[in-house]
């Protein structure tokens, strides 16, 4: 017997296979929590970024947020949910704050 389901309730696997759940923090909080660190990739002090735009973000190298894990100011969780802004990277990635709390 055939039976017939609406496409909603159709389930695709992840093709990750890993689930995604939503981030504890948003991009933003995260990026706050680190700045209140240094960064373990550049010279970046406290309370200053890694990398400006002048007109754009705030960038802070994926080892700030190594060093901000060190440092208990971010979670695992939030450094995860960091490097899957960027898939591919190296310390010296450069993740981009989303200073109005978009991801
Ligand atoms: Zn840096």
């Amino acid at each position: 017997m055939i039976s017939w389901r609406p496409q909603s309730q159709i389930v695709m696997p992840n093709p990750t296979g890993t689930t995604s759940p939503p981030a504890a923090r948003s991009l933003h909080e995260i990026c706050e929590a680190a700045w209140r660190g240094p960064c373990g990739y550049c010279s970046g002090q406290p309370g200053e970024p890694c990398a400006y735009s002048g007109t754009g973000p705030d960038g802070y190298h994926v080892g700030r947020f190594a060093a901000a894990l060190k440092a208990g100011l971010i979670s695992g969780d939030d450094l995860i949910a960091v490097v899957r802004e960027a898939m591919f990277f190296t310390l010296s990635t450069v993740i981009y704050d989303a200073p109005d709390g978009a991801r």
